[in-house]
């Protein structure tokens, strides 16, 4: 995108204003009770969806109660819990080996930088912006599906690369904000802007959208 309109920032902000009242929680939907349980559950995230994730995780974690358990547990044992998630066998060797990574380089806790989070097998920048903003509070862009589908929509970015949205919607907004936006645009793209039908005479930020002129409302309503 070329030089950003000061109209898109404040549109940003409006947007995020009015979708903290829509959507008041915005914690991760994947259940977890700590670090190390995040960071497994968004990696089995890949291709699949956060129910499916979360009807697997219970045993995981219970049969693999720490990262040191993990690391040591067998492949096929591993595959056989998560089997249902979809490439099962490459996120089995992934959660084994970053559970591995947990214990040798960082003391069986899950880092918050960057870099070294994306070290960990299986962690791409949406796994590693998901943990550091949901568990550290940090400055985090999570562009998904969703996020980059209603982003897009909204004219707050033009690309179609998840680190360029990433970077063009991170220029929007104050650092502070970055996780909460994503979070809420993310949640409005499951529950209003959806794929194929987004419900846009229903939609809480219409008035800042210009998708429904771009189309025709004949096409989204
Ligand atoms: S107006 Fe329509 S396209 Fe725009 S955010 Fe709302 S549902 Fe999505």
């Amino acid at each position: 995108m070329a030089e950003r309109d000061p109209d898109d920032r404040r549109r940003a902000r409006a947007v995020l204003r009015i979708l903290e009242r829509t959507y008041p929680d915005v914690r991760p939907l994947l259940h977890h009770d700590n670090p190390y349980q995040l960071l497994i559950a968004v990696i089995l995230s890949a291709q699949t969806t956060d129910a499916q994730v979360n009807s697997v995780t219970g045993q995981l974690f219970r049969e693999f109660p720490t990262p040191r358990d993990l690391a040591r547990a067998q492949q096929r044992a591993v595959e056989h819990c998560i089997h249902s998630t979809g490439f099962f066998r490459a996120k089995a060797r992934n959660i084994r080996a970053a559970a591995g990574q947990l214990c040798e380089r960082f003391d069986g806790r899950v880092p918050h930088a960057m870099s070294d989070l994306l070290s960990l097998p299986g962690v791409g920048r949406k796994t590693a912006n998901v943990v550091r903003g949901a568990l550290f509070g940090k400055p985090a862009i999570i562009v998904d599906t969703h996020f980059a589908r209603v982003s897009r929509r909204l004219a707050l970015t033009d690309a179609t690369a998840p680190q360029r949205i990433e970077k063009q919607v991170a220029e929007l907004l104050p650092p502070a904000s970055h996780y909460s936006f994503s979070m809420r645009v993310n949640y409005h793209g499951r529950y209003r802007c959806l794929a194929r039908r987004p419900e846009c005479q229903r939609c809480e930020i219409r008035i800042l959208c210009p998708y429904p002129e771009s189309v025709g409302c004949s096409d989204c309503c």
